[in-house]
């Protein structure tokens, strides 16, 4: 992608578009970022900023290419080296895939739960030093359940300031935590991010615990934009004007150069006091992958989409939470949605643990729907079942998964998850 204040990094570990997600859960502080860039080489909250108003999905990619020696036994074989420091010989490449760490506890739960399906497995990174759950494990355990997550392999980190026995009584702690849950058979790996311990045999248990899923590349196309940017320095010369940028995750499919694309809801248009907005239709120009510039890109990692578009629309994430389809094929865009809802039991990262009581008719509510963030009023709660008329629309179908949050003191809070009807 092209240089930007947000843009991803260029990243000397991978060659290639990366072809798997992995998500990070675990805990603030057990060192997910420190295990990324220990695979990685990336620090990725660099580029994703802490949540400010708490509901908007932040997410940091970094990706990584897995190689393995020939000479080397396993685990030693496996490494993030395209040359074997053993044997100074060439290694053969196995895979690249994207880490999608996000960098606050909020966004994290709802990247997991609003149906984004960004994660196609997950690392939950746990520190032997501290009791184990901590109350974001517990958490993120329960997300990931919820999200059907079933691809896990468990870290045990900071191995490097433990001694035998505590590490001992930690594993004891975790296999307690994870029993008869979905990362139950998970495999638990001991490593030190810090200091690069155990690595290798981490690369192994996450080639054979996360493979890559089987994609249909001949489904309809669909990306979530998670990014939007206007690459263009002040004062460019209008003949020298890029069209507008959008980063995003694909979903299913494969867009290509010159494809037709419309990207909804899309526009905010106001006329007469009033807003809508409008689907806007383009062609795609270029494609970046983590990997650097392709004719075509599929699901994996964070994908950017050069455009015809005025770089007005696009500037500042303008069009993040929108959705990119061929012209024709995105569901109509909806101001209205009616949810399944099932409502945690108490509401997430509340310091108190605040019960979760019904919704209401009228109260307002933030739901998240993809990597759309939308506001909206109850108009009717029944049992289990409510409507909502939200503020800006979404282009979404059913069955799709929604993230509910409520306001609580001065925060939204995430309460519980919907389908929509
Ligand atoms: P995150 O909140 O889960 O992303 O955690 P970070 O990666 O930001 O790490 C939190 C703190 O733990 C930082 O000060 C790290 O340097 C430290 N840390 C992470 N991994 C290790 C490790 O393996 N050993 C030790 N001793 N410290 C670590
Ligand atoms: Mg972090």
């Amino acid at each position: 992608m092209p240089e930007s204040a947000d843009g991803p990094q260029q990243d000397e570990y991978a060659q290639e578009q990366p072809e798997c997600n992995i998500g990070t859960l675990g805990h603030v502080d057990n060192g997910k970022s420190t295990l990324v860039q220990a695979l990685t080489g990336v620090w990725t909250s660099r580029h994703s900023e802490e949540l400010r108003r708490g509901i908007t999905i932040r997410i940091g990619y970094a990706d990584a290419t897995f190689y393995k020696c020939a000479k080397c036994r396993p685990p030693e074989c496996y490494s993030n080296n395209k040359k074997c420091p053993t044997h100074d010989s060439e290694t053969k490449r196995l895979r690249t895939v994207s880490f999608v760490d996000c960098p606050g506890h909020h966004s994290l739960m709802v990247t997991m739960l609003s149906g984004a399906a960004l994660m196609d497995g997950a690392m939950f990174v746990l520190a032997s030093n501290v009791e184990c759950p901590q109350a974001q494990d517990r958490e993120h355990l329960l997300a990931a359940e919820i999200a059907e997550l079933k691809n896990i392999v468990v870290v045990q980190n900071k191995i490097d300031i433990v001694d035998r026995s505590r590490a001992l009584e930690n594993l004891k702690e975790i296999k307690q935590f994870v029993k008869g849950t979905i990362a139950g058979k998970a495999p638990i790996i001991p490593v030190s991010a810090q200091h690069k311990l155990n690595i290798d045999v981490l690369i192994e248990a996450l080639e054979k615990q996360i493979p890559t899923p089987k994609r249909n590349v001949a489904a309809t196309p669909k990306m979530f934009v998670l990014r939007s940017f206007d690459v263009n320095k002040p004062g460019t010369e209008p003949k020298d004007l890029v069209g507008g940028i959008i980063g995003g995750s694909i979903v299913e499919g494969v867009f290509r150069i010159g494809d037709e694309i419309e990207i909804k809801p899309g526009m905010r248009v106001e006329a007469g006091g009033k807003v809508r907005y409008e689907p806007v239709t383009t062609s795609i120009q270029s494609l970046y992958t983590g990997g650097g510039t392709v004719k075509e890109a599929k699901c994996g990692g964070l994908i950017g989409i050069g455009t015809m578009l005025d770089p007005s629309l696009t500037k500042a994430d303008g069009l993040v939470g929108n959705i990119v389809g061929k012209v024709g094929t995105l569901p109509e865009s909806q101001d209205k949605l009616t949810l399944d809802v099932q409502l945690f039991e108490k509401a997430v990262g509340t310091e108190s643990m605040v019960a979760v009581d019904k919704i209401r008719t009228n109260e307002a509510l933030v739901l998240n729907v993809a990597t759309a963030v939308t506001s909206g009023t109850v108009t009717s709660a029944r049992e289990s079942v409510i409507d909502v008329a939200i503020r800006k629309p979404v282009s979404t179908e059913p069955g799709s998964k929604v993230a509910i949050s409520r306001r609580i003191g001065e925060s939204w809070r995430l309460i519980g998850v919907g389908k929509i009807k």
